[in-house]
């Protein structure tokens, strides 16, 4: 059976793309860190509605842990394997430079960024000898054209990027597509301080974007209609940067 693994599953936009992905068949697996109790919420809708969910825990910042987490499920999926990884989990900690500690440049990089190597590199192998793969990266508007008082989070998102046009190039004769999506202003737990009033007179489209309008990208990408897409970022943005 081909898994499809979303991390960060227990977050705004990670539990639309979790419930958006079981719709389209795919056994779903709900990865969190300490969210567990919306991450079961999340399992119990989807298997209400007749499709499979499973969770699981690690902290995506610990190359062991998660290394670790990942062989014990393969262990127990003999048959199976995760040919759709979505890099979801991230955290934001805005700061203007100048005042910046270092902990939280080195949190956010940790976090959005070297999360990418933790969880992509023990999966990469099973995606490209089953000859089918679909690796998407939840990056940000902020990785594309920088936004101020998120020097951090704009390094990281746009490292992000960076590695998704080079895996892509990688891995495309293997039938692996390595996709970005960059989401502007979502309604989540991560926007909810921001001044919606305010910015949106900033989006053409004169409001913030919804998990579920996200999800819809992401859904595409993991489908067989997204086969010739590799190496692109997509923006949802309400056209505030294009
Ligand atoms: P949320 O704050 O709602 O969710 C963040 C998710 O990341 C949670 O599931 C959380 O797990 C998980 N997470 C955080 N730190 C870790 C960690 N160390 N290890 C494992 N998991 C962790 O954020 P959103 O849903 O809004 O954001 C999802 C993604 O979309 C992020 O990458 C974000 O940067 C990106 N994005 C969001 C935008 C927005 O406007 N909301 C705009 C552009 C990009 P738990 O809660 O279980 O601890």
């Amino acid at each position: 059976m081909r898994y499809a693994l979303v991390t960060g599953g227990s977050g705004g936009i990670g539990k639309a793309v979790c419930r958006k992905l079981a719709q389209m068949g795919f056994p779903v697996i709900i990865h969190y860190h300490k969210n567990e109790a919306i991450a079961r919420e999340v399992k119990e809708e989807i298997e209400t509605a007749g499709n499979h969910a499973e969770l699981i825990s690690f902290d995506v910042t610990d190359t062991q842990q998660v290394k670790t987490t990942l062989e014990a499920w393969k262990e127990k999926h003999e048959n199976d394997y995760i040919a759709v990884l979505v890099n979801n989990a991230g955290i934001s900690k805005d700061e203007l430079m100048v005042w910046m500690e270092k902990e939280n440049w080195r949190s956010v990089i940790d976090t959005n960024l070297n999360s990418f190597y933790n969880v992509t590199s023990g999966l990469l192998k099973d995606m490209i000898t089953s000859k089918f793969g679909r690796i998407i990266n939840m990056v940000s508007l902020s990785g594309q054209k920088g936004l101020p008082g998120q020097t951090n989070y704009a390094a990281a998102k746009a490292g992000v990027i960076g590695a998704t046009k080079a895996l892509a190039q990688e891995v495309g004769k293997k039938k692996v597509t390595v996709n970005a999506v960059a989401p502007g202003y979502i309604r989540t737990e991560m926007t909810q301080e921001l001044d919606e009033k305010e910015l949106k007179r900033l989006i053409p489209v004169n409001r913030f974007g919804t998990p579920e309008e996200v999800a819809e990208t992401v859904g595409f990408l993991a489908s067989d209609g997204a086969s010739y897409i590799t190496g692109e970022v997509i923006k949802i943005n309400g056209g505030l940067y294009t």
